[in-house]
């Protein structure tokens, strides 16, 4: 790489990542003589991947990433980087918790659960949502002994032996759904919650939750708030295109290949053959696979190995007046073992207020798997009639229904991510100039692709040891 001439970098992907990783090349490269060219490259005709706000009918809604925790502060620092502060919506405080739905019956998520372990633990008990005996069970964690080791362990087996099957069918999974639609007997504890194992070596989770972090943040910023903007999410993706400099947004553009070149890169796209000394890739796993595959089968096999869920987002617009139900909550979320195919519900227009008109009522219910896979009308029907039963609309008939299907709309950690991590650390080291950043790796999420994508752009400008730096943001 000649390091005397103008860096060229391409960032592939105009989801929150790639752009995020953009906005801070242009930054970081700001003050630099000579300015780094970037390209951003993206398939779509649009900017913002998962982030995606729609309106109909006088009503703003999401059909992807709906929100985030207003304790995250990678995602909170860049909307007011971005002068977004004043826009910032919080969730309705008197609507925040979820209801499970447990035995047929709707419960109260109790206060604090956000983060899987209950940080208010004492909440947790109050609430209604173990028998006595998950109580017990429960209150036993702290005097049962740490797992000796390094193996990897599934969120089941974890959560099981410290907590008990009823926290995991209760908790663990309906919480999971909500997120991730993953399941929990094959999701990676090591890589989805890191510090758990720490806390279980230093006496277990109930005392680590009591004196963490979490504890505090749980008493300072509620974690069950959730943040939007005023005018939809995709008003952050766009504040960020804006910032790029001109000609550096090159959409209707998908790559197709990379293929090394003089020791840089080339990225090849039906209509463009260009070279670049560093590329970002902040494409899913998936998409990165299919481009990296004559570069690196190895590297390709080991991102195919990283599997996405499917999931369909149904918003639904129901006149007020025609349903019974107060829809007094953040929304609901459904565990596995109720047998049905609805993962979760957010109550759209009682957490957000403002975004509908006053007679509308908008629900949001989303699901995975076979339902998600199918068509869009099929996918409705699926939430409709569940949203009916699970809350007893009765005879009440939407007034419209959007459907947004994502064929790969979660990466899944499953048990060994950590492993494949390091494998794709150890295959991108002959790779300089080559750095993967996104939800595929590192947390999924706006707030960790955000922090993933700016470390990124930090890494594509410092060149280690003579070399353009690689491997995973
Ligand atoms: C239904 C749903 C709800 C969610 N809700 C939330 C939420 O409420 N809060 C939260 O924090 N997170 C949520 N998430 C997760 C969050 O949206 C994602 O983690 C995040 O948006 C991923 O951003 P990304 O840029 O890494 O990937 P993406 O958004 O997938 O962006 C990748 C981009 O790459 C482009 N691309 C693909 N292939 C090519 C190619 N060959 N060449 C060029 N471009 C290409 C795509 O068009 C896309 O624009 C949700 C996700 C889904 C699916």
């Amino acid at each position: 790489m000649n390091q005397a001439r103008p860096r060229r970098i391409a960032v592939l992907g105009a989801g929150i990542t790639g752009l995020a990783a953009a906005y801070e090349l242009r930054r970081r490269g700001g003050g630099r003589q000579p300015q780094p060219d970037i390209v951003l490259f993206e398939a779509d005709t649009r900017v913002g991947g998962k982030v995606r706000s729609e309106k109909h009918d006088g009503v703003l809604y999401e059909a992807g990433a709906e929100s985030f925790g207003a304790a995250q502060p990678q995602a909170m620092e860049l909307v007011r980087e971005l002068g977004l502060g004043h826009d910032v919506l919080h969730s309705d405080p008197r609507r925040r918790l979820f209801l499970v739905l447990a035995g047929g019956r709707l419960t109260p998520l109790p206060e604090g659960v956000g983060q899987v372990v209950p940080a208010r633990w004492l909440s947790f008990l109050r609430s209604g949502l173990l028998t006595w005996k998950g109580r017990l069970r429960f209150l036993g964690e702290p005097f049962l002994p740490a797992e000796e080791g390094e193996a990897d362990e599934s969120l089941s087996a974890f959560f099981g032996r410290r907590l008990g099957p009823e926290a995991v069918a209760r908790i663990v999974e309906p919480l999971l759904a909500g997120a991730c639609l993953g399941d929990p007997c094959r999701l990676s504890v090591r890589s989805l919650f890191p510090h758990l194992a720490d806390m279980e070596r230093r006496g277990g989770l109930l005392r680590g939750c009591w004196k963490s972090p979490m504890r505090r943040l749980a008493a300072e910023a509620d974690p069950a708030l959730a943040v939007t903007l005023r005018n939809g999410l995709s008003t952050l993706a766009e504040a960020l295109a804006k910032r790029l400099p001109s000609g550096c947004l090159r959409l209707g553009a998908p790559v197709v290949r990379l293929a090394r070149r003089n020791g840089g890169w080339e990225v090849r796209t039906p209509h463009s053959n260009e070279p670049f000394d560093v590329v970002v890739c902040a494409l899913p796993a998936p998409a990165l696979a299919q481009v990296l595959e004559p570069v690196d089968p190895e590297v390709s096999g080991v991102l195919r190995e990283i599997p996405y869920s499917a999931a369909a987002v149904v918003t639904l617009a129901y006149e007020r007046k025609a349903l019974s139900h107060p829809l007094d909550a953040a929304g609901l979320l459904v565990p596995r073992s109720e047998g049905r195919r609805l993962a979760g519900a957010v109550f759209a227009s009682s957490r957000f207020p403002g975004r509908a008109p006053a007679d509308l009522a908008v629900l949001r219910g989303w699901v995975g798997g076979e339902a998600a896979s199918g068509d869009d009308a099929a996918a409705a029907r699926v939430v409709r009639a569940e949203l009916r039963e699970i809350l007893g609309l009765g005879e009440a008939h939407p007034r419209w229904t959007r459907v947004a299907r994502w064929p790969a709309a979660h990466p899944q950690y499953t048990i060994g991510h950590a492993l494949r991590l390091r494998r794709l650390e150890s295959c991108l080291q002959s790779h300089p100039g080559l750095i993967l950043a996104g939800e595929s790796y590192r947390g999924a999420g706006l707030s960790d692709c955000i922090r993933s994508g700016r470390l990124a752009a930090a890494k594509a400008l410092t060149p280690a040891g003579g070399r353009a730096a690689a491997g995973v943001a």
